[in-house]
């Protein structure tokens, strides 16, 4: 039987006239049918969010507390559900799918958690005076996200803004809904009220736009691209309403000569495969130190030779999720080869016997690079690895640099002065020494340059999802 991904609209399944067919990636057949939301859908998820605000703001921190907690238990009860719909959505391998679940539960924990400890101060103005602080609401968040880490990325979002009081008006990518609208139905029955999580279905340009541009809308928080986030930024600009951005990346993987040589190759291989490359995070420009470079590439290239890519439950590496972003990047390995690069591994589009007709694509490595070609400058969004060699520090942290996004870089050494040096240097909001990735829903996230602006995760992301107030009363 065909699934229907509804919109959930004030603790309601709410059906729509239109219906559009849901991803398939691994298979190119028939998936679930999805909602295809309009304005007024978006209207009444405002309003139902405006209702519940009151009571949601007002009950006692540990109220919200106990119900996130709550959420997180039963995201864990019902893994199976969730992964079975990242996987024929996303085209995710299993256990990947499994891992992103996870966090999506941790987030719901770890704010869950937080919502005593997040208190206003009073501040010293001497006899006379009181005066203190306090942490606000905004009132009705908008939440928007992408399709590569669907439930885990609308957590992030949803789940501060819940410990916060706020209530949420949330929209998934169309191209992955399906989660979202269960975390919503697991939400409700954990007792979370009518009105407090609405997700509403559709496209970006009418369910994207409606949310950002609706009066009721008191905050935004956006993943995606950069072409969304300009739409985006200039209605919030002239709505004059906060906004998070989380946007993409070109992020330097930095291996200096004196690393841990096997360590080091097993993290850029990892840095830039998982989820296919199509991670905002992904360490895709690999800087190896020139006395190196030529034996760390041989080593990196055996290494993902034995990489599984395909559609098996425990395959590294999955399909490309969007049929536009498998051809994106075949477009990547023509402007590669019309600039010179040299591809070592992968480059062309195969056709693998178990890849049947998902969009799979090879891990691609290309050498010969320099840092002002386009496919070291672009964010690629896929399996491709592009390595530039460096001379010294200094050097890496000029290529390291050049770059218009900030959003993560690796640096692998055993010197630790050298660590510290180079992580202050390098203008990105996450550096991760010897592990890529490293971190926790505990670590900010946040771009710096064209990577974004504002902070999701840790316990920074209740400063965005909060508004100061201070009270001062003449004694
Ligand atoms: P996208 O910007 O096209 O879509 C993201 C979301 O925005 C979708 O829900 C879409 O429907 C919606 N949207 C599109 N246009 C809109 C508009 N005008 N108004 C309101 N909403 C609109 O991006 P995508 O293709 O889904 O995701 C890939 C991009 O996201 C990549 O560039 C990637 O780097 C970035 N990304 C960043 C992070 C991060 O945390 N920094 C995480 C994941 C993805």
């Amino acid at each position: 039987m065909t699934k229907t991904w509804n919109h959930f609209i004030d603790g309601k399944t709410v059906e729509a006239e239109t219906y559009f067919s849901a991803n398939t990636p691994c298979t190119g057949q028939a998936g679930a049918q999805v909602a295809s939301g309009t304005a007024a859908d978006v209207d009444a998820a405002v309003k139902a969010a405006e209702r519940a605000l009151p009571a949601w703001r007002d009950c006692r921190p540990i109220e919200r507390g106990r119900i996130l907690t709550a959420i997180a238990a039963a995201i864990r009860a019902r893994l199976d559900d969730f992964a079975a719909i990242e996987r024929a959505e996303g085209g995710k391998p299993l256990w990947q799918a499994k891992f992103e679940i996870e966090i999506a539960a941790q987030y719901f924990e770890f704010y869950g958690g937080l919502v005593n400890l997040y208190q206003g101060e009073t501040i010293g103005l001497g006899a006379g005076y009181h005066s203190y602080t306090r942490r606000e609401p905004f009132g009705v968040v908008g939440v928007i996200t992408p399709w590569n880490a669907p439930v885990n990325q609308a957590a992030r979002g949803i789940a501060p803004a819940l410990a916060a009081g706020n209530t949420v008006v949330s929209k998934p990518s169309e191209f992955t809904s399906g989660t979202t609208v269960l975390l919503a139905q697991v939400a409700a029955e954990c007792g979370l009220a009518p009105g407090v999580l609405n997700i509403v279905l559709g496209e970006g340009a009418t369910v994207g736009a409606a949310i950002t541009e609706h009066p009721g809308i008191r905050k935004m928080a956006f993943t995606g691209s950069i072409r969304a986030a300009r739409e985006i930024g200039k209605v919030a600009a002239h709505r004059i309403i906060p906004l998070t951005l989380e946007l993409g990346g070109k992020s330097p993987n930095i291996v200096f000569d004196d690393a841990d040589f096997e360590e080091a190759v097993g993290g850029a291989v990892k840095a830039f495969v998982v989820n296919a490359g199509q991670i905002c995070l992904a360490g895709t420009r690999l800087l190896v130190q020139k006395s190196i470079a030529d034996r760390f590439v041989n080593a990196l290239v055996e290494q993902l030779k034995k990489v599984e890519v395909g559609p098996g439950d425990n395959a590294l590496v999955g399909s490309i999720t969007t049929k536009a972003q498998y051809e994106r990047v075949q477009e990547f390995f023509d402007i590669a080869r019309d600039e010179g690069a040299k591809a070592v591994l992968g480059g062309a589009a195969e056709r693998r016997e178990e890849w049947g007709e998902g969009w799979f694509l090879p891990l691609t490595v290309y050498t010969d690079v320099t840092n002002d070609m386009r496919i070291a400058r672009e964010e690629i969004f896929g399996p491709v690895l592009t390595v530039i060699p460096f001379e010294d520090e200094a050097d890496a942290i000029r290529i390291a640099n050049d770059t218009d996004y900030g959003l993560a870089a690796g640096i692998w050494t055993q010197n630790l002065g050298r660590a510290h040096r180079v992580a202050a240097a390098v203008e990105a909001g996450q550096i991760y020494v010897n592990e890529y990735s490293a971190g926790g829903v505990e670590t900010p996230l946040g771009g710096f340059k064209q990577s974004g602006y504002g902070h999701e995760k840790g316990i920074e992301a209740l400063h965005h999802y909060t508004q100061l107030k201070c009270v001062t009363i003449k004694l």
